[in-house]
């Protein structure tokens, strides 16, 4: 038997044990399919709606929501907590029947259940989610999916590798490198432009000087790597390439001027992404 027909009998077994009231089996039956489909909203929301406790039935929402946040389902469960929290409810009884959607909700508010854990970045948001790495409490804007569950975003960080953590001072430095070049290096290049072809060729060329060199000095000084720094230096080299056109033609510049400069720049770049990537 296929792994998803056996999931679609546990399913199924799940359905019948909600329908005739034996919301345990049900409960089981749901949690069996998670534990095949860990991201299956249905199950996840069908197990919700078996859920006393309001905290958990929460949990498995939110969980929900990180999946499929548009699902009109999800959105509709997600409300539908948000109200029973607001109006102070911890347990929720669970009766079922033939249609889970018509379930009589009765408070039982002086239950015991644990207090509604806030996220320590929000604040005012719960925090329902716990990160599978640090253990810490998160709300849905703070978690992170990945291949082994939901994560917080200082563990994800943590997951990157240091010369790909790059911060505004690293910015600021290959920034200012390919700026400094790119204003320098056309500048005596722009002469060879009086040579026809060749000296346009030359002048394109320069791009790619400017791209190898910022971007080895920039891993010198840094040792950092990656698509910000790749970013900020790309924004170093038009800065510089403006700041030459304006030294050497000031608002005299020709089509062909710009055009050059273009595919220099845009040589540049590419020999900085391929040295920073
Ligand atoms: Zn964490
Ligand atoms: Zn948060």
């Amino acid at each position: 038997m296929s792994d998803r027909s056996m999931i679609d009998l546990i399913r199924d077994a799940a359905r019948k044990a909600t329908a005739r009231g034996d919301t345990i089996a049900a409960r089981n039956y749901y949690r069996d399919v998670l534990g095949h489909q860990p991201h299956d909203v249905d199950a996840l929301l069908a197990l919700a709606r078996l859920i006393p406790v309001v905290s958990e039935r929460q949990r498995l929402i939110a969980q929900a929501q990180l999946i499929e946040p548009e699902n009109p389902a999800v959105l509709a469960a997600a409300t539908e907590i948000e109200k029973n929290i607001s109006q102070g409810l911890k347990i929720i009884i669970v009766t079922t029947n033939d249609t889970p959607q018509s379930n009589q909700i009765t408070a039982v508010e002086s239950a015991p259940a644990k207090p509604l854990v806030m996220c320590p970045v929000h604040g005012t948001r719960a925090a329902p989610l716990r990160c599978t790495s640090c253990d810490r409490p998160m709300c849905i804007r703070c978690t992170i999916l990945n291949d082994v569950g939901q994560i917080c975003p200082s563990c994800r960080y943590k997951l990157i590798p240091e010369r790909y953590r790059s911060a505004l001072r690293h910015w600021l430095v290959a920034g200012s490198i390919t700026a400094i070049f790119a204003t320098i290096i056309p500048i005596p290049l722009v002469f060879l432009l009086k040579i026809p072809f060749i000296g346009s060729l030359v002048y394109i060329a320069g791009g790619m000087l400017i791209g190898s060199l910022s971007a080895q000095i920039t891993i010198r000084l840094t040792a950092k790597r990656g698509r910000a720094m790749i970013i900020a230096s790309g924004i170093g080299a038009g800065i510089g390439a403006i700041i030459a056109m304006m030294i050497l033609f000031g608002s005299h510049i020709s089509l062909m001027i710009l055009l050059l400069t273009g595919i220099s720049i845009a040589l540049a770049i590419r020999n900085i992404k391929q040295t920073l990537n």
